[in-house]
C-alpha cells in the first residue's frame, strides 16, 4: 500500500484546500470544495483526477464549490446525513463510524457536533492524519453556531483521544490569532510559548502552520486543556465541570 500523497493550498481569505491522491489506485479525494476553481487547477498541476468529495459540514467555505467540482469531475460527494438537506448532490451520507474508502486507504467518520450540527471529521488511522474541518484548529476551536459548549467539548475530547503523533489537518489557518488568545488565558505555559514563537516566524516567512499534531495540540491549546490547574486558577474556576471552563474559554475567546 502506497503511502497517500496530500497537496495542500490556501483558497479564499483563510481556508485551506486538501487533495488527498493515493497513487495505487489512482484516486483523488478533495477535503471540502473551499474554492472549485483552485481545487481542479491544484489537481490538474498534481495530475491527478478528483473522484470524491469529502464534506466537513454545510458552510459555503466548505460545500460551496460541490456542484462545479462534480461538474466537471463527476465525483461523488460524501456528507454528514444530517447535512442531506443542505448539501445538494450528496452521494453518499455518513454518519458516526462509517468508514469512507480511498483505494485500500480507509478514512473512519467521526461525528464531531458544535461548530455546526452535522460536522464530521475525517480520520485515516492507517495514515495517521485526521481531516478535522472547523471542529479543532491549531490552537484553536471552531465557533459555536449551531450547537452547545458540552457537544463541542465532547467532540473535541474524542479528537484529543486519538493517537497523540496523528497530524491534524484544520480547514482554516487561524493560528497566530489563536496564539494570541491561548497567551492571554495560559500565559505561564512553556509549550504554548514556544508553539507560539514558532508560529510567529511560519507566518513571517509565508508558511502554513498546518498540519499541527494530537500532541502539540494537548500541550499548548488551551481548548483541550480545561482540565489544567493554571488554566483553572486563571479563570477563577478551580471546581468546576471540564464542560464548563471550555464552555467560558470559549465564550472569552468569542470577544477577545
Ligand atoms: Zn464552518
Ligand atoms: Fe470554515
Amino acid at each position: 500500500m502506497s503511502e497517500l500523497l496530500i497537496r495542500q493550498f490556501p483558497c479564499l481569505s483563510d481556508n485551506y484546500g486538501f487533495l488527498v491522491h493515493d497513487p495505487d489506485s489512482g484516486e483523488t479525494a478533495t477535503i471540502d470544495t473551499p474554492d472549485a476553481d483552485r481545487i481542479l487547477s491544484e489537481a490538474e498541476k498534481a495530475g491527478w483526477s478528483i473522484t470524491q468529495i469529502w464534506n466537513t459540514h454545510h458552510h459555503f467555505d466548505h460545500a460551496g464549490g460541490n456542484e462545479a467540482v462534480q461538474a466537471v469531475t463527476g465525483a461523488k460527494i460524501v456528507a454528514p446525513s444530517y447535512d442531506r438537506h443542505r448539501i445538494p448532490g450528496i452521494t453518499m451520507e455518513v454518519e458516526d463510524g462509517d468508514v469512507v474508502s480511498l483505494g485500500s486507504h480507509k478514512a473512519k467518520v467521526l461525528y464531531t457536533p458544535g461548530h455546526t450540527m452535522g460536522h464530521v471529521c475525517y480520520h485515516l488511522p492507517m495514515d495517521g492524519l485526521a481531516f478535522v474541518g472547523d471542529t479543532l484548529f491549531a490552537l484553536g476551536c471552531g465557533r459555536l453556531f449551531e450547537g452547545t459548549p458540552a457537544e463541542m467539548w465532547h467532540s473535541l475530547s474524542r479528537l484529543a483521544a486519538l493517537p497523540d503523533e496523528t497530524r491534524i489537518y484544520c480547514a482554516h489557518e487561524y493560528t497566530e490569532a489563536n496564539a494570541r488568545f491561548a497567551l492571554s488565558v495560559d500565559p505561564d505555559n512553556h509549550d504554548l510559548q514556544v508553539y507560539a514563537a514558532m508560529v510567529e516566524g511560519e507566518r513571517a516567512r509565508g508558511e502554513p502552520t498546518v498540519p499541527t499534531t494530537i500532541a502539540a495540540e494537548k500541550a499548548a491549546n488551551p481548548f483541550l486543556r480545561p482540565n489544567d490547574p493554571a488554566i483553572r486558577a486563571r479563570l477563577q474556576m478551580v471546581d468546576d465541570d471540564d464542560e464548563d471552563v471550555f464552555a467560558e474559554i470559549r465564550r472569552r475567546k468569542d470577544s477577545f
